[in-house]
């Protein structure tokens, strides 16, 4: 190939979900498109989605699923591609969507194939991708000349895509170099922190707490106020707590923790049953129902074995007390204890088990319309380098097929006029 010689009209860095639409998009419009992939293989982050099974976009695109500095600029990338869109081009590529409770899935059940009719449709469109060829600059004059390692050129372009992803999962390639080329263009940047991710705890009960999965509400207090709820499947571990709801709040404990903001989790064991209630049941099965001998047997049933021990020491009482020698004080308690059980967080996973980046480029300084630079014309931004991420179920492969699109479609049309 003759990277040294030709000028490409759209060079794009980065061939995940975001980079491979974002060329797709571009060479349908008929621009002369080059792909560049620090990886041996294009799109090697999109074979760990939806653990192995891609959830690759969501029924529900509320405004609240995405979040950012200003979330509502996905608003006019999703007016020029959004779920609908999504659904149809990947079924024109072959896959067919399935759906779980508005969550969509390829019908095969592999990630892989998602990965694969991308690749098969830049194939198809005779789009060069450039693997195994990490950049290191980025340099324009008259057009954007990229740089490896070795000082070597690897292409020149007049457009330039940034669909580097954030720093999540930095296994997978990405780690954060497309913050550094946007600063390098004079881009504001909105402090990085892994979202999607379990948070950590130093409190010594988690030790015993270990294997635990159960349905429970979390709610995320920073410096004593109230964030956010999130119901769900609770995992926890000998760290700290994780699964779904988790993932959900972890953004703003990340960024609260960069911040040295005090955490605070507090878990709900019986979301459904309310206080009131709850006195009721303990009262009936600790003191009306002569059955159960230790406080531990009463919870039999109610509450995952391993946090029988926990709650009542936290409520000031031993598992293995009398039932029958609890008093209304000591089970308002329990009951207390239940509700609001509460996690004090030190920290996250990191982003070695993030899904996502939280913070990026700013986008006051992108042009929502085309995903342009504010600052460099011709230079675009895609996928997860931006500051916008989503929530768990398929809205950040969602941004990144939406931006991909918009930025390659844009860079194309800028290079022709
Ligand atoms: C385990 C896991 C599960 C997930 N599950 C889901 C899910 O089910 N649904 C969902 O919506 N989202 C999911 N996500 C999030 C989603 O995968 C990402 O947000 C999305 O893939 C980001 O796409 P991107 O193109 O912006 O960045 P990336 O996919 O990170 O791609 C960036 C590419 O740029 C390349 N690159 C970076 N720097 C350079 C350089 N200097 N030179 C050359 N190449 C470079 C990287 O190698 C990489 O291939 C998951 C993420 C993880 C980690």
């Amino acid at each position: 190939m003759k990277e040294h010689q030709e000028v490409f009209q759209t060079a794009v860095l980065g061939a995940g979900a975001s980079g491979m639409m974002a060329a797709i998009a571009a060479a349908r419009c008929g621009a002369s498109v080059v792909l560049v992939e620090g990886n041996t293989k294009p799109g090697k982050k999109i074979l760990a989605t939806g653990n192995g099974k891609c959830n690759f976009t969501n029924e529900d695109q509320g405004l609240s699923c995405y979040r950012g500095e200003n979330p509502a600029f996905v608003l006019p990338v999703f007016q020029q591609f959004d779920k609908d869109a999504t659904l149809q081009f990947f079924q024109e590529l072959g896959i067919l969507p399935w759906s779980r409770e508005g969550y969509y899935y390829p019908f095969s059940g592999q990630a892989s194939s998602v990965q694969e009719v991308l690749l098969m449709e830049l194939k198809y469109l005779s789009v060069p991708f450039l693997t195994d060829c990490r950049i290191a600059e980025v340099k324009k004059d008259k057009e954007f000349v990229l740089y490896r390692e070795d000082g070597e050129i690897v292409c020149r372009a007049k457009t330039l895509i940034v669909a580097t992803g954030g720093k999540a999962a930095p296994a997978t390639g990405s780690d954060g170099f497309g913050f550094q080329i946007a600063k390098q263009f004079g881009h504001r940047l909105i402090t990085d922190a892994p979202a999607l991710v379990p948070l950590l705890s130093d409190q010594k009960s988690f030790r015993d707490l270990a294997g635990i999965r159960t349905r429970a509400k979390i709610t995320l207090w920073i410096d004593g106020k109230n964030i956010a709820s999130d119901s769900g499947e609770l995992q926890l571990t000998n760290q700290g707590i994780s699964g779904i709801p988790v993932f959900q709040l972890s953004r703003f404990a990340s960024l609260a923790l960069s911040r040295h903001e005090r955490v605070m989790a507090e878990i709900d064991f019986l979301p459904e049953v309310s206080e009131k209630k709850l006195q009721q049941m303990l009262y009936e099965r600790l003191l009306l129902d002569g059955k159960n001998e230790t406080i531990g047997d009463a919870l039999t049933g109610l509450l995952h074995r391993k946090l029988h021990a926990t709650l009542c020491k936290t409520a000031g009482l031993g598992a293995t007390d009398r039932a029958s020698l609890c008093n209304k004080k000591q089970i308002a308690r329990l009951a207390e204890t239940i509700h609001h059980f509460k996690v004090s967080i030190c920290g996250t996973k990191g982003y070695e088990f993030a899904q996502t980046t939280a913070g990026g480029v700013a986008t006051d300084e992108i042009e929502a319309l085309s995903m342009e630079s504010r600052l460099c014309p011709g230079l675009y931004f895609a996928g997860e380098v931006v500051d916008i991420d989503g929530i768990c179920g398929g809205y950040n492969l969602q941004w990144a097929w939406s931006s991909g699109f918009v930025a390659g479609t844009h860079a194309a049309i800028e290079e022709t006029v």
